[in-house]
């Protein structure tokens, strides 16, 4: 077990690519080259707030940190070993082509080698102006980190594919933020996260070097990716369309998770998507409460739902699109890249009728024979306004209490609606039937599917609050004690279990969020 400063960083993307060897911040346009480095700066007081001893654990890390992790992890100290830099990425934002963007306020310390000789890169977000900071601050707020945070543990544990947290840092700054664009700057505790994946290579990285026309870069970039992450494709003749293939198959079993856990990223522009199909950058997310297929917990994406929670799998394909068309400057042919959106379509309704299906403790649903049990389910969840999350877990409970169904409703039931409930409670417990599937068996598949817990947005504005009156961060560790353990139901009166309380329907930063971050 060691600490970072123990640690030897390797730097196999700065050593490979072209970049900006200058330290220099200030905002600028880097054609032909994929980074430019520069220094985290340093922050007054830092003070690491949350820690996750699971990913320390599988890093080979000592845990609690040591000091001279919190000085790493702040930006305070640089590991001797360590090359800073900001990755170059552009991007198509809500629909549109938005030119370079890159890590505006991310900086990569490099990658350090796991116990089991597994790279992982380390980047700490809100750390400090770049090269890509285009006139903002380069720093993040306690109140929107500790979202990505808690968001990232919890996706891990609830086994959605996903980029990490290691620490959270109260950096003992304030930043000034105008939450919901009105004119209303406010002073904000400052912070900064430190986020660890294999990779944070984004669509955006190759779109901008489509958008360049450079081939040979893209090419390298595309070869490095394959070489590192989809080593089973290295040396294929037709390693393109491949490539891409899997990209797309990657990401539609990532989308299906989240319906499966119904979760809303809220910003899903292409460069917030991994190359990995891994979820990342989480901004103004959200968990379905009461289930609305239009919900979007974000306030920009309004009034277009662009990513809304139904609107997750078609923009999914539109984002693959773009990378599809950025990988034709290199070859790709139009045949290839309809073939890749086609194993898209086809893995994500797959992977998505079969984990509704372990939702519900069946064998199989299949999309022709079941889709109209489906659509009924999923109108009925609408119009009742369940909560999705308890409902699944109700459904786990004996029929006989199914009164406790009309609890995790956002109404109060009228008796049509009832009935509807019991109606289609009907049909699912013919279907279980008709598979001839043991309880018990159905019961562990069911809890194996459904979380108990998701971190819902009133539960971390309370958490994040607590804090911001009182330094009392007790409630943001139950917190994060909690989502590590998703599918175990809470023995106690337990608070993380419940269905969002009516204060919380129209609580700007709870209900409401923004992507001021
Ligand atoms: P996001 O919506 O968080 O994915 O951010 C979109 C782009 O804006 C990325 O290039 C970010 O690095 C950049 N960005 C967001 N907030 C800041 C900030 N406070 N300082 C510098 N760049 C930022
Ligand atoms: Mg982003």
């Amino acid at each position: 077990m060691k600490s970072l400063s123990d640690v030897t960083f390797s730097n196999s993307f700065t050593s490979q690519f072209p970049g900006e060897f200058t330290n220099d911040a200030t905002p600028r346009s880097t054609p032909k080259v994929l980074f430019s480095t520069v220094n985290p700066q340093p922050v007054k007081q830092p003070k690491i707030l949350l820690w996750s001893n699971d990913l320390s654990k599988r890093l080979g890390l000592s845990t609690p940190p040591t000091h001279s992790d919190a000085e790493i992890l702040s930006g305070n100290q640089i590991p001797e070993s360590s090359t800073p830099y900001a990755a170059c990425y552009g991007g198509h934002q809500f629909g549109n082509w938005a030119g370079q963007l890159g890590d505006g306020r991310a900086i990569n310390l490099g990658e350090i080698t796991d116990p089991q000789n597994k790279l992982w890169e380390i980047q700490l977000k809100g750390a400090g102006r770049t090269a890509y900071s285009r006139g903002a601050d380069g720093r993040a707020v306690l109140r929107s980190s500790f979202r990505e945070f808690i968001a990232s543990e919890a996706m891990h544990h609830l086994g959605v594919p996903t980029t990490r947290a290691l620490s959270l840092v109260d950096t003992g700054e304030s930043v000034s933020r105008d939450m919901f664009y009105d004119g209303n700057v406010r002073a904000e505790l400052g912070a900064i996260t430190s986020r660890v994946a294999e990779s944070f290579v984004r669509f955006g990285n190759f779109e901008i070097l489509a958008a360049q026309q450079e081939k040979a870069l893209l090419h390298k970039l595309m070869s490095w990716v394959v070489d590192r992450h989809y080593s089973h494709l290295s040396g294929k003749v037709d390693l393109l369309p491949l490539f891409f293939q899997e990209v797309c198959s990657r990401t539609a079993h990532m989308i299906a998770e989240w319906l499966r856990v119904g979760f809303v990223h809220g910003v899903m522009n292409t460069d917030n998507m991994s190359i990995l199909g891994q979820t990342i950058d989480y901004g103004p997310y959200g968990w379905l409460e009461s289930y609305d297929p239009l919900w979007t917990p974000n306030t920009t994406d309004l009034p277009g739902r662009r990513y809304c929670f139904a609107a997750q799998a078609p923009i999914a394909h539109w984002n693959l699109q773009r990378l599809g068309e950025s990988l034709t400057v290199i070859g790709l042919t139009p045949s290839q890249l309809e073939e890749g959106l086609r194993i898209f379509r086809e893995t994500f309704t797959e992977k998505y009728f079969k984990n509704m299906a372990r939702k519900l403790g069946l064998k199989d649903l299949n999309p022709e024979e079941h889709k109209d049990f489906i659509t009924e389910l999923d109108q009925l969840m609408k119009s009742l306004e369940l909560d999705y999350t308890l409902f699944f877990r109700a459904l786990m409970k004996p029929s006989s209490s199914f009164e406790s169904v009309f609890s995790i409703s956002y109404k109060n039931l009228n008796v049509k609606e009832k009935e509807s409930l019991f109606a289609w409670a009907k049909k699912y417990s013919d279907l279980l039937a008709a598979q001839n599937i043991q309880k018990d068996h159905q019961l562990e598949n069911m809890k194996a599917a459904n979380p108990a817990i998701v971190p819902r947005n009133f539960q971390l504005f309370e958490a994040y609050k607590l804090y911001e009156e009182k330094e009392d961060s007790s409630l943001m560790e139950k917190l994060f004690e909690k989502i590590q353990n998703p599918y175990e139901e809470p023995t106690e009166y337990d608070l993380l279990s419940q269905k969002r309380p009516d204060w919380a329907e129209d609580q700007p930063g709870s209900s409401t969020l923004s992507c001021s971050s």
